[in-house]
């Protein structure tokens, strides 16, 4: 039975706690190399998971768990050469894969040499089974995660994961322009599996990224074909309609048809960000852009969007348990407490993670009512989400929220780009103090001085700390080096200081 986005909260609920309990009995105890040995070690029988209290006898899993032995994550019937101790496949499912051979047409029996009913059986369990696709994570946050999918999954979990993008208004009939990296990496698939996957998913062309097809060369393509959604970066989306911005002045490309919708992920959205984009999408010809938020990760495999602007992330809570829970004491918190957001994976084949600790606190904690704008019950995340480690650094002996920088910056007017550098009076000395400097290239018209002010009051408005300088300088040495690391992701605030140590 699937679950219903009418049911209360309460029967949401105990329906996803069954199907996963449902699940780690029938698939990962007896397929899981590292769930199973460590329910054997603990003890834990399958069976006797009942409650929410008997799922929290499981420990949590972090990412360094799974980096020691990332193949043992991944659900897996034991063969004549596996490594681990994993259960053989039961009698009744293999006979459930003769009866699905029975009533399939393969591909490879139409072209391929005659093969007998025993090998079309094996075909069929391999599609449950066997890993097809593959993502990295980019390792800008440490060694890369791997994420493994069967047919199993893109045939039926990840279309109803990449079709809750009908909820903020995406159309079958609609047009999207992807503005992601072609990587082996979630954001970019997501898109693909939207297309692929989905009902009829509606119509995608893919950029590739500006390394496969230059951003003025993107830009003239959008004004020559109507888009009704562009995928992207934020920060990349930024610098995307600064460059159309000039193009079209300059009558270089034709001005974009309006575009309904820009769904924007991995980087967090603050609204000042939000604003800054829809004054530029506005300068373009598109001011009714509706901005959305996305959310996703390698170890997650899928991405969850709003329903609408500023409604915030919708989760699904068919195919994940979801749980948020203490940063420090790791008891979970009510609903609409903050919190870090810990899910377990239901139904899927492939890289399983039971308890993953995302690491990502929600501070305006999880809330699963019934939502105002779409009117299905979901759980919803508010933001703002931040990293439990590495948000806050130390500054002149304050505690500086480093998204505070970016902020406070974008709510200027008149600065055009920016990035703020943390670095010390003497960078070889570590004794020296603390120094902030700010980088900002201006908008046309702009009044360095005025400016100059409004970006020192700001920042000191939101973090307390007045900038050491403030340097003006042209936008493309600022732009060379927001992009200078990752090639993907603006570096809005470096810290200097830890690199060296
Ligand atoms: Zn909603």
């Amino acid at each position: 039975m699937a679950i219903s986005y009418e049911w209360t909260p309460e029967e949401q609920r105990e329906y996803s706690l069954a199907k996963l309990f449902r699940y780690i009995k029938d698939y990962v105890y007896p397929y899981h190399p590292h769930y199973r040995k460590l329910l054997k070690d603990s003890k834990m029988s399958p069976d006797r998971l009942n409650t929410y209290d008997d799922l929290r006898r499981i420990p949590i899993t972090e990412k360094n768990d799974t980096l020691a032995d990332q193949k043992a994550f991944i659900l897996q019937p034991k063969t004549e050469d596996t490594e681990y101790d994993v259960a053989s496949l039961s009698r009744t499912k293999e006979l459930g894969y003769a009866w699905k051979t029975l009533n399939t047409r393969y591909l490879r029996d139409l072209y391929g040499k005659p093969r007998t009913f025993t090998e079309r059986v094996k075909h069929t369990a391999a599609s449950e089974w066997l890993p097809i696709h593959f993502h990295a994570s980019g390792g800008t946050t440490g060694s890369p995660s791997l994420a493994m999918y069967t047919n199993h999954d893109i045939r039926k979990v990840i279309p109803m994961m990449a079709g809750m993008m009908y909820l903020f208004g995406w159309e079958p009939t609609m047009r999207a322009l992807n503005m992601f990296p072609a990587l082996p990496h979630l954001a970019f698939f997501q898109v693909i599996f939207a297309e692929f996957t989905v009902d009829n998913g509606g119509a995608f062309f893919h950029t590739c990224g500006d390394k496969a097809i230059p951003t003025e060369r993107q830009v003239q393509i959008a004004g020559t074909m109507p888009f009704d959604m562009y995928i992207a970066i934020p920060s990349y989306m930024t610098y995307w309609l600064k460059t159309a911005t000039w193009m079209i002045e300059a009558g270089e490309a034709a001005k974009p048809d309006p575009v309904k919708y820009a769904v924007l992920a991995a980087e967090p959205l603050s609204d000042e960000y939000r604003d800054r984009l829809k004054a530029q999408f506005e300068g373009i010809g598109s001011p009714d852009i509706k901005i959305i938020d996305g959310y996703g990760s390698t170890e997650l495999r899928a991405a969850f969007f709003e329903c609408d602007e500023k409604t915030n992330i919708h989760l699904n809570p068919e195919f994940y348990f979801w749980e948020v829970l203490d940063p420090e004491s790791r008891e979970p918190v009510k609903w609409g407490e903050p919190g870090v957001l810990v899910f377990s994976h239901v139904d899927w084949r492939g890289t399983v993670l039971l308890r993953y600790w995302t690491g990502d606190l929600i501070q305006g904690g999880v809330v699963w009512e019934k939502c105002p704008s779409c009117g299905l019950t979901m759980p919803v995340l508010r933001p703002p989400i931040g990293r439990v480690a590495g948000d806050f650094t130390k500054i002149k002996g304050a505690r500086v929220p480093l998204m505070g920088f970016q902020n406070a910056i974008r709510r200027v007017d008149g600065v055009e780009s920016f990035q703020v550098i943390i670095t010390r009076e003497d960078e070889a000395d570590e004794m020296s103090g603390d120094r902030v400097v700010v980088y900002a290239s201006l908008k046309p018209g702009s009044e360095e001085e005025a400016v100059k002010s409004q970006i020192t009051r700001q920042i000191k408005l939101d973090t307390e700390i007045s900038p050491s300088e403030i340097v003006v300088e042209g936008p493309e040495s600022i732009e060379t080096r927001l992009f200078e690391r990752t090639g993907l992701k603006a570096d809005w605030v470096v810290d200097r200081r830890s690199l060296k140590a």
